[in-house]
């Protein structure tokens, strides 16, 4: 059986003392193995980036983006390749795969243009003959950890800036679907980073408790779930380092009596059930204020019933399996529990039924859920489930929608579905949430903008990808400069003043 190890300094490496297996979610099947990283193991990566740190931070940003470059390429050439790794072992759709391979090509095309953005600011004559500049330098050896829903779009998310700008990065995917990183790594091999500059450690707890232990780590960036977001970022930020952590989600979709039905409905599917769910900026709440709850139901139960549920390489399947037999269990729970919290089931994926046909029973597989009469309190509404669950709210006003979405403790992203020009502004200003769409219903920020959310969402103050990685992947050097004058020499022991 394949086992994946680590790469690091440039090579496949790595003892096999504990692993982990790594399923094909499509068939239940454990196909590979994957090595957990020793602590020691994982300081010999984080020495291999602290060595490679001198001479990269010194490589000049042209050469730097001449490497985004090969690596746009190689990666836009590859995208099917790529793709069935993913789908091997994190069961989502081919499509959807190659989808993720090009939301994360952004992040590679931003880290090319990185000359304009790591320019500094310069104010000549502060005082006379002194001018004052400032530049903007890598904070050093960066540690980057990583969900399992999207193996290679957020692997690119951190990596991408973080070596343009400077910085040389050990990366911890997730366990469950780890090949993908490696992948990227001897991809960035190809493209000509040097060895040491990314390095990858699989693994468990043990990596990433190195990673945030290490003095010789200086940043962290994590994404995953809420409980684990909030520990790294206690642990690491008490450690002295800069921490992002991005948490999990809860993510609404209010619509408006005066939306296009058929427009909505469609958008909700999509958004509720697309990768099964599992996508932190997926839509799980449908808020329907007002008349429109029925006619919308009836709608996403129309456009339902021939979903098509199977194999992830399968061009016909639509929707994949969840990503473990534990995870898919997890998510039922909440459906099989609906009617006990006072909910109402429409549409019951606990059956494993789907377009007529049973779910094969070896996949992680589950069916989709659509639930009514959800309301606050209920765990069904407060918890993450990730999966292919939309539970539906109903509301009286715009002003309640607001005040619900606004008490949610996660605050990543929103939806608004309305023809009016004015409450889609006014939603803009009143929502709690870090990112917001006006009849679009998965709002993930184009590269050149920065991905994050509010409240329990993300713990940190910097939002990731985009401008804000550079800001959070650069320290700030401010230097003031006089060049010897005519001037008489002067003792003075008061604090410089430039008047
Ligand atoms: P997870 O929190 O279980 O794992 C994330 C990473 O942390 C993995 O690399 C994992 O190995 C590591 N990890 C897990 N337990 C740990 C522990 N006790 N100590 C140290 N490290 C640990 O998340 P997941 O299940 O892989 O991913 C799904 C979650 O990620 C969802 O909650 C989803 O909303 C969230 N997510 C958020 C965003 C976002 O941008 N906010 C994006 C993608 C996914």
């Amino acid at each position: 059986m394949t086992v994946i190890r680590h790469f690091i300094d440039g090579a496949d490496t790595g003892e096999t003392e504990r692993t982990g297996p790594v399923y094909n979610p499509a068939t239940g099947e454990a196909h590979r193995t994957v090595a957990f990283a020793s602590a020691s193991e994982v300081e010999q990566a984080i020495a291999a980036a602290k060595a490679a740190l001198p001479a990269w931070r010194a490589t000049s940003l042209i050469k730097r983006a001449d490497v985004f470059f090969r690596l746009r390429q190689i990666l836009a050439e590859r995208t099917p390749e790529l793709a069935a790794i993913v789908t091997s072992e994190h069961g989502k759709v081919l499509s959807d795969a190659a989808g993720e391979v090009s939301r994360g090509i952004e992040n590679v095309e931003f880290a090319a243009g990185l000359v304009h953005l790591l320019k500094g600011e310069r104010a000549e004559q502060v005082a006379r003959g002194v001018d004052v500049h400032s530049v903007k330098q890598p904070v050093g050896v960066v540690a980057c950890i990583t969900p399992f829903n999207f193996p290679v779009m957020v692997p690119l998310w951190m990596v991408a800036s973080a070596i343009a700008c400077g910085n040389t990065v050990v990366l911890k995917p997730s366990e469950k679907d780890p090949s993908a990183a490696i992948w990227l790594a001897k991809a960035f091999q190809e493209a000509g980073l040097p060895d040491g500059v990314l390095n990858v450690v699989n693994g468990d707890k043990v990596a990433v408790d190195t990673l945030l232990d290490s003095p010789d780590v200086k940043a962290v960036s994590f994404v995953g779930s809420t409980p684990i977001a909030k520990s790294i970022y206690e642990r690491a930020s008490a450690n002295g380092k800069r921490v992002q952590a991005l948490g999990g989600a809860k993510n609404h979709m209010v619509v408006m009596p005066d939306a296009d039905v058929d427009g909505a409905a469609a958008a909700a599917v999509s958004a509720a059930y697309g990768s099964a769910g599992e996508r932190c900026m997926a839509v799980s709440v449908l808020v329907a204020v007002g008349e429109i709850a029925d006619p919308l139901i009836a709608s996403i139960t129309e456009k339902v019933q021939n979903l098509r549920i199977g194999d992830g390489t399968d061009a016909a399947s639509e929707m994949g399996p969840l990503i473990t037999r534990e995870h898919r269990d997890r998510v039922e729970s909440y459906v099989t529990g609906a009617a006990g919290e006072g909910a109402t089931v429409l549409i019951d994926g606990t059956k494993r039924i789907a377009a007529g046909e049973r779910l094969d029973e070896n996949g992680f597989f589950t069916g989709i859920s659509l639930i009514d009469g959800v309301k606050p309190g209920m765990k069904l509404y407060e918890d993450e489930i990730f999966g292919p669950v939309l539970g539906v709210v109903r509301v009286d006003s715009y002003a309640e929608a607001v005040e619900l979405v606004n008490a949610h403790q996660f605050g990543n992203g929103v939806a608004i579905f309305t023809r009016d020009g004015g409450t889609a502004r006014q939603f803009e200003f009143d929502i709690e949430v870090g990112m917001v769409g006006v009849n679009v219903p998965i709002p993930v920020p184009v590269g050149a903008f920065s991905f994050g959310g509010w409240k329990a969402s993300l713990f940190g103050d910097s939002h990731i990808y985009g401008p804000e990685s550079v800001h959070f992947y650069t320290r700030s050097k401010v230097v003031t400069t006089r060049w010897p004058d005519n001037t008489p020499a002067q003792v003075d022991l008061g604090f410089p003043s430039n008047h």
